[in-house]
This record gives structure tokens, C-alpha cells and sequence, in this order.
């Protein structure tokens, strides 16, 4: 629930993100019973990349997933135990940083194993790396899809061989990272991509000689952004305690969604209200520079109104309206701006603030916060 009396913590006009430490521990807690006992799970810090919400879930969590050397700063700084790197275009100076940070490497290609064996060997250090592995095979649904399709990601299946003849002198090869899918809402096709995931690993380290340790599945466990529903844990749990995971092998989730999503709100106040062409619009201080989401994959983020009553000092009536549709829109000057369209209200005043819940994962950190340089919102932790 959003906590209201943080209102009093924002500056007029309201703009802000909240983010809850608490609501961040319940889902690292339940996601956790959902995974088969002695699986590990990291955070994958692109979700939302807030200092205090990646050292927050550095704790509640095992570790942290990173992509870039930003991030990889921001997990040794949250003093994460176990930090997993990966990325598709890993620097020299990326790499180095990573074998400093004992982080394990996601390897991304045969190029790339062979500058990280060579980047380690002159720090005279050794590293543990998983191969990223593009399979024949897709994952199973969701928003975007990284395997079993062309993509810039990891190494495909077919290209395995050249990768395993990879002479290596301080690469410790532990096994695969098989990242499959991003916002699957189906948790039977979930478990089935893991159990899938599981046996091509054993299959392909027999194959090739490994001493298999490690399989990475990825994230992409899934929140449904026009209700309150989530891939349900307890069918993922049921169908994951079923499964076979050899003695020795660390299975690995890295979710980002799942973990961030319900910890943060988004609240922005109506500036004003109009009535063009038969269309009420409700226009924000705030817009898709602050919450792209929406705009980014084409639908209406469910909101709810939040009415202030204190503060309208003007001599003249405060504009209002009642039992019509509204499009809450931004402060931007682009009728792309749009955070949901033809939503129904029973009342709505200007100074009234709205309130976009399940906003804390791929909002602020994935928005183009400076196209026409309004204020950044405020960004408030509890
Ligand atoms: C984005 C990403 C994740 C997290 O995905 P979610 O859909 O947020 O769970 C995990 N691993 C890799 C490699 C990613 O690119």
C-alpha cells in the first residue's frame, strides 16, 4: 500500500518515486520460498539500480547480477557477497574490474572468453565464468525473448565447440547461463524452461568434458502490469521442488521484476485539466521522462487518485470533474506522453495527486530523464 503520509515528505507539486525497503525484503522472501532449497538468488540490479535498493536487496538476497561496469561499482558498494557480471559488450576495463571484484563472469563470446583469459592471466589472478549460451531451443513466453532467436546475446549453441577449444589458463569454466525471457506471467512454462535449462546443461557439459557447477537461468519471472496478478510462486514452487538438480550444481535465479516491481510507487500531480475534442486530460507534473514503461510497450499503467485537499490558494474555482474518463498525461511536449488513457474517475481536481503503484522495477532507471529538462522527481525511501 502506498504509505500517504509520505505526501507530507513531497515537495509541492508533487513529484516523486517511493520506495519501500520492506516491501523490497517480502518479495526477495517470497520469491526465495518459491525456489528449490539451496538455489541461489541475486538481484538483477538493471531493474532498479537505487543505491539503497540494490544494497537492500544485496542483503535479503545471495548476491547481485550486473551488466555493465556502473552497476558492477554499485554492487561492490552494497558490499554484495556474490556478484554474477554479465553483458554483451564487455570493456577491457569492464573486464579487469570484474576479475578485481571476484565477481563470476557471464561470458558472451568466444572473443570475449579469450580477453577475459588473457585480462586475468595478466593480473595474475584467476576467475570463475559461465558460458552464455544462445540455444537452439526458445524460452518460454513473455515480453522479449533472448533465446532460441537471433540476438546479440550470448554464444549460440552451434558455436560451442570453438568456445570449449578456447585454451584457458585462469578461466574457471563452472558451467552455463541460459537468461531466457523477460516477463513470463506462466509459471508451468516457467518450471518447464528450468527443468529444460537443467538437463541441456548436464547434456552439454558430458559433451564437452565440463566438471558442471553452475546453471543460471536467468530472470524473467513475471508481473502483469493491467492487474494485480504475478506468475504465480506457489505453482513455480510446487513444480520447482519436483525437480533434479545433480549434487554439486548451484542453481542460480537472477530476477530484476519480480523483486522491484511492488516496492515502488510513482506520484505525480495534476497541473491541470481540459476538455479538448470531447477528451478529458489530466496533465501531470511528471510524464514517460520520469515512468517510460507504458509508453515503451503500448499500454494504460492502472493508477489510483489521491485527493489533497489543502493548498488551493487561488481566488478562483479549482478545476474539477466528475465520472468521466481522463488521459493522464505529461508535462512533455509530445502527445506520445501518455501514462494511461481513458481511465474512469469519480472525481478528480487539479492539485489532486496521482499515484502509479508497482512502479519500482524498469521505471525511473529505464526513462529518458532529460528530454526538456524538467526537475527530476523526488526520489523517497522508507
Ligand atoms: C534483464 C535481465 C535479468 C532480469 O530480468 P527480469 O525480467 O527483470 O527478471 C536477468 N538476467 C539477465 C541476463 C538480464 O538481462
Amino acid at each position: 500500500m502506498f504509505p500517504e503520509a509520505l505526501l507530507q515528505r513531497a515537495q509541492r507539486p508533487v513529484s516523486a518515486y517511493v520506495y519501500s525497503r520492506s516491501a523490497l525484503v517480502r518479495a526477495a522472501d517470497r520469491v526465495r520460498a518459491a525456489l528449490p532449497a539451496g538455489a541461489t538468488l541475486l538481484y538483477a540490479v538493471k531493474a532498479n539500480g537505487h543505491p539503497d535498493v540494490v544494497a537492500t536487496l544485496a542483503a535479503a538476497t545471495d548476491g547481485l547480477e550486473v551488466a555493465s561496469g556502473g552497476e558492477l561499482a554499485l554492487a561492490v558498494a552494497a558490499g554484495a557477497t556474490r556478484i554474477a557480471f554479465g553483458g554483451p559488450a564487455k570493456t577491457d576495463q569492464e573486464l579487469h574490474a570484474g576479475v578485481r571484484a571476484g565477481a563470476l563472469i557471464h561470458v558472451e563470446s568466444v572473443l570475449e572468453l579469450r580477453r577475459l583469459d588473457a585480462i586475468a592471466a595478466g593480473l595474475g589472478a584467476r576467475v570463475t565464468a559461465a558460458l552464455r549460451v544462445n540455444r537452439a531451443v526458445a524460452g518460454p513466453d513473455g515480453s522479449h525473448r533472448m533465446t532460441g532467436t537471433p540476438t546479440p546475446f550470448g554464444i549460440d549453441e552451434a558455436t560451442l565447440p570453438a568456445a570449449f577449444a578456447v585454451p584457458l589458463t585462469a578461466v574457471d569454466l563452472r558451467g552455463f547461463h541460459l537468461h531466457a525471457v523477460s516477463n513470463s506471467l506462466d509459471a508451468d512454462a516457467y518450471a518447464t524452461f528450468v527443468a529444460g535449462a537443467v538437463e541441456w546443461s548436464v547434456a552439454a557439459a558430458g559433451r564437452y568434458g565440463l566438471d558442471l557447477r553452475y546453471v543460471n537461468v536467468g530472470g524473467g519471472l513475471g508481473v502483469s502490469y493491467t492487474d494485480a496478478s504475478t506468475i504465480d510462486l506457489g505453482v513455480l514452487g510446487e513444480r520447482l521442488a519436483a525437480l533434479a538438480v545433480p549434487a554439486g550444481v548451484d542453481l542460480v535465479f537472477e530476477p530484476g521484476r519480480l523483486l522491484a516491481a511492488d516496492a515502488g510507487w510513482y506520484a505525480a500531480e495534476v497541473i491541470d485539466l481540459k476538455l479538448t475534442h470531447g477528451r478529458w486530460f489530466a496533465v501531470l507534473r511528471g510524464g514517460t521522462h520520469h515512468f517510460r514503461l507504458p509508453a515503451a510497450w503500448g499500454y494504460s499503467h492502472p493508477f489510483t487518485v489521491l485527493a489533497r485537499d489543502d493548498g488551493w490558494e487561488w481566488p478562483f474555482a479549482r478545476p474539477s470533474v466528475e465520472d468521466v474518463a481522463v488521459d493522464a498525461v505529461g508535462e512533455l511536449c509530445t502527445p506520445r506522453d501518455v501514462l494511461a488513457r481513458g481511465v474512469q474517475v469519480s472525481r478528480l481536481r487539479v492539485g489532486d495527486v496521482l499515484v502509479f503503484a508497482r512502479t519500482g522495477a524498469y521505471g525511473w532507471d529505464i526513462s529518458h530523464h532529460d528530454f526538456l529538462r524538467h526537475p527530476y522527481p523526488q526520489i523517497i525511501v522508507v
